[in-house]
């Protein structure tokens, strides 16, 4: 079976990339890149399922008609501001802020925020769409807190900002085959191979 990944996210991409490589899971995983690249949508749903959705059916239409997508939205929810950037995470200081801009800008608005309002959670929801439609949905959340800093250059977004529970070392720190393990996006994976494999490949 062909997986295509509804992302023109290159650093997304290659974490599902090294996330497939290792489930074991009978998919030929291939990028949007391959299919012209990944269409414009315009995210404007509000909510991180929502958006899923509308990547997922983007890709669907271009997909090979016995294809599978696969499609992700995360952000990243701090405590101090209610649940924020969440699904504005990628543009956060605007719609072409780039990650740098965007980590100073969530650095400048908790600036004044004390240790224990600096709790966050990275959250991701993952939608795969089938040949016919068959859609099922997928949630992986991973708490942690927001330094006052930035530390390492690992990762991509607010990963050195990022340090999660358990750790006392940022996502930018962090070995990718760490972050593989403990992610949102590994978490939100972990279900969805479990789904798969329960189907037994009955579509
Ligand atoms: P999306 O592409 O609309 O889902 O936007 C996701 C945004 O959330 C990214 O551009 C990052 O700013 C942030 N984000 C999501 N996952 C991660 C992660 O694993 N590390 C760091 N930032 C992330």
């Amino acid at each position: 079976m062909d997986l295509y990944l509804a992302t023109g996210n290159a650093h997304k991409a290659e974490e599902f990339g090294r996330m497939f490589a290792k489930a074991g899971l009978p998919f030929r995983v291939h990028s949007a890149a391959e299919l012209g690249g990944m269409p414009y949508v315009e995210e404007i749903t509000g909510t991180f399922t929502g958006n899923c959705r509308l990547k997922a059916e983007a890709l669907r239409r271009i997909a090979p008609a016995k294809s599978w997508v696969l499609a992700d939205d995360s952000g990243l929810c701090c405590d101090a501001l209610q649940g924020g950037p969440g699904v504005d995470s990628a543009v956060y200081a605007g719609s072409k802020a780039t990650d740098a801009e965007n980590r100073a800008k969530l650095l400048l608005t908790m600036k004044k925020a004390p240790p224990h309002k600096r709790g966050a959670r990275f959250e991701c929801h993952l939608l795969v769409l089938g040949p016919n439609m068959e859609e099922q949905k997928f949630v992986g959340q991973c708490w942690g807190r927001i330094l006052e800093a930035e530390v390492g250059g690992e990762g991509f977004g607010y990963d050195s900002l990022f340090v999660p529970s358990g750790f006392d070392k940022t996502f930018g720190e962090l070995q990718p085959q760490t972050k593989d393990k403990h992610s949102h996006r590994a978490k939100a994976f972990a279900l969805m191979v479990e789904w798969f494999k329960q189907s037994g490949y009955r579509f």
